[in-house]
């Protein structure tokens, strides 16, 4: 799970917990992990990770693979940069590639590192933390740096769903949908709610759907 120090996050590290699950929760921070994970109990282990870091997605698969053999599950949910009132005719590039790095390549980068990981599970699911503004058929403008990174993410989920079918490997893409967190500020749903939207497809039954865009367990329009 990543960015799982705070917001939707560290929600759905709770309720996978609560669930029964084993739980790496991550965080770019030692110190917010620690402490991230000592309140939701010991079977939520404290990771550190920075999603734009090769040097730690390779470091990471190696100290999973010592202490598990194998991973179940990868929520690519850490994400940056919510560019609101921006345009896309005169958005700063610099930003926009800096919002890419985080939300397109970190989890591009994480599930080529952690592939042979989810190999080797016997249920093993990629769930890649959208939103609804990526979809093509909303496509108002607002926040493009954002945006451009989530539809990418996106087209990454529908691609690596085909190529992991025949791993068994089920790849969807959810939106939380808008969730009262640092992000998404005040007057968004609870944000257990929005976890919820994400738990169901890291919990997803073999011969479940891949290759998706789902809210609260519902197709949206790409
Ligand atoms: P928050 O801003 O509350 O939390 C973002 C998390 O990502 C933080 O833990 C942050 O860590 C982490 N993060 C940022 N950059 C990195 C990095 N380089 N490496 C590791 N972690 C990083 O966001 P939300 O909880 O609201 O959003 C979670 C997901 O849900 C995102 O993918 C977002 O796009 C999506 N979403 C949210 C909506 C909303 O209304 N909230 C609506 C639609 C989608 P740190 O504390 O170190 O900054």
């Amino acid at each position: 799970m990543t960015g799982a120090n705070r917001g939707i996050g560290r929600e759905v590290c709770r309720q996978l917990a609560a669930l029964g699950h084993t739980v790496l929760l991550t965080a770019r921070s030692a110190e917010a992990a620690t402490a991230a994970a000592a309140e939701l109990g010991p079977e939520v282990h404290p990771v550190r990770l920075d999603v734009t870091s090769e040097d730690d997605a390779v470091r990471v698969a190696g100290e999973v693979a010592g202490r598990f053999g194998r991973l179940d599950v990868l929520v690519n949910n850490a994400a940056i940069t919510y560019d609101t009132w921006q345009r896309a005719s005169t958005a700063d590039l610099d930003v926009v590639r800096q919002a890419a790095e985080t939300n397109l390549y970190g989890p591009w980068r994480l599930t080529q590192a952690l592939l042979p990981l989810l190999r080797e599970s016997a249920h093993p699911r990629i769930v890649n933390v959208s939103s609804e503004a990526a979809s093509l058929t909303n496509m108002g403008g607002g926040t493009p740096a954002y945006t451009s990174s989530k539809v990418a993410l996106n087209a990454l989920t529908r691609m690596l769903a085909a190529e992991l079918r025949t791993d068994r490997i089920l790849v969807n893409a959810v939106c939380p949908g808008w969730v009262a967190t640092d992000m998404g500020g005040p007057g968004g749903r609870p944000v257990p709610e929005g976890a919820a939207s994400v738990v169901w497809a890291a919990t997803l039954p073999d011969g479940g759907p891949t290759g998706g865009f789902f809210r609260d367990g519902r197709p949206l329009p790409w």
